[in-house]
């Protein structure tokens, strides 16, 4: 999410009693913590939604619904992290805070937290921005003492470099500053780089590990790869055409799975990609962060599973009450631009001709099922309001 986000979480937070003075905004209150029955009604639902998807081959499984860096009070979704089950073998998109303990909560006893990795093959980044890769650090580094590290190498794929500073967002009247680089001799890293990067964050840690527990250099457990793009028609750069229209082109293929991919538009971050997971059952689609994206609606057409990342608008809009300055409708233009409504969501799904859409990646991360109810708006097919651990299974059973 861009930084625009934090600014609105931070005014958020910080006017949290006032909100809470609004009354008619009350279901969109940071932080009011679910009652007990609410909470009993919540872990029925994800049950029941396991016990119906252990039937099936192929399943969705939800480890991190909330979208965003922040630790959203009052709510138990964890950051953004979703799974692919077919059959044994498991498929991750994104590593938000809290994907590790998911992972672990999904496998259940089946694990006993030995090895959380040992059954993924893959792991695939939509984009870099911290609230999609926050626990791989975690997932890497344990990996090499729960025993996970037998069983890989994983298979990491996500973004390369951008290759182009983004330009500074300068909302209306105020004039851009000198504003500082991170790492100015790369100062838009890949996965590939970031990877790297980090073993030498953690090297104190690894070396200790290596020398003192005799445990595997986690860099031989892990396959790293930037996604290479195809010929684009029509691109030009990142800044001019950041989602140029193009065909879905091929990521990743096994026995199990074919990962297919598409830019989407989270700009100013670049590249930002949706997923579509074919599998002999049928098929699941990623929208990554997105606005309302014409190159996820050719990706998605006709899955039998879309999960859409969600905002609630009114919510952006509350941390900017009237009357706006014209600097305020310019954060909250941009803020709003690089994601999905929750009005929007529901033409999206239908446009693409999906069975079911699954929100997930949910801003504010509390916020209440009331908020997003209309996500529905425009959309026929199922609607599911994703939960952390919720499991759906696709086709045969
Ligand atoms: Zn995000
Ligand atoms: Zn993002």
């Amino acid at each position: 999410m861009c930084h625009v986000v934090g600014q609105a979480i931070e005014r958020a937070i910080e006017r949290r009693q006032f909100l809470a003075g609004l009354g008619a905004a009350s279901t969109l209150v940071l932080g009011s913590p679910a009652s007990a029955k609410e909470m009993e009604e919540q872990r029925k639902r994800i049950n029941a939604s396991q016990a119906e998807a252990s039937q099936f081959n192929t399943r969705l499984i939800l480890l991190g619904t909330a979208g965003g860096p922040v630790f959203w009070p009052g709510t138990n979704r964890h950051g953004i992290a979703s799974a692919v089950a077919v059959g044994d073998a498991l498929y991750l998109v994104d590593c938000g805070a809290g994907a590790g303990r998911r992972l672990q909560e999904a496998q259940g006893p089946s694990t006993n937290g030995i090895g959380v990795l040992r059954d993924v093959r893959a792991l695939f980044f939509t984009h870099l921005h911290s609230d999609h890769i926050v626990d791989y650090p975690a997932l890497t580094l344990f990996g090499i003492f729960d025993g996970s590290h037998a069983k890989v190498p994983l298979k990491v794929f996500g973004p390369g470099r951008r290759n182009e500073m983004e330009p500074v967002f300068s909302p209306a009247g105020a004039a851009p500053h000198d504003l500082p680089v991170v790492n100015p001799e790369n100062p838009t890293p890949g996965t590939k780089d970031m990877a790297g990067y980090l073993y030498q964050a953690f090297a104190t840690d690894i070396n200790d590990r290596i020398r003192d527990n005799h445990r595997p250099d986690p860099s031989t457990m892990i396959d790293v790869h930037d996604i290479e793009l195809p010929e684009i028609p029509g691109f030009e750069s990142p800044n001019k055409t950041p989602e140029p229209e193009m065909a879905p082109f091929k990521v990743f293929e096994d026995d199990r799975v074919r990962v297919s991919a598409t830019l989407v538009n989270h700009f100013p971050v670049w590249p930002a990609f949706a997923f579509r997971f074919d599998t002999d059952d049928g098929s699941i689609v990623f929208s990554g962060d997105t606005a309302v994206s014409e190159n996820l609606i050719r990706l998605a057409k006709g899955a039998d599973i879309l999960v859409h990342e969600v905002i609630v608008a009114d919510w952006v809009r509350s941390m900017f009450p009237q009357p706006r300055s014209e600097n305020d409708d310019a954060i909250l233009n941009h803020l709003l631009s690089a994601h999905t409504a929750v009005e929007d969501v529901g033409t999206v799904a239908a446009r693409a001709e999906v069975s079911t859409l699954v929100l997930s990646h949910i801003v504010p991360g509390n916020a209440s099922n009331e908020d997003l109810a209309p996500a529905q708006k425009g959309f026929e097919g199922k609607l599911v309001i994703g939960e952390d651990l919720m499991q759906l299974g696709v086709g045969r059973r």
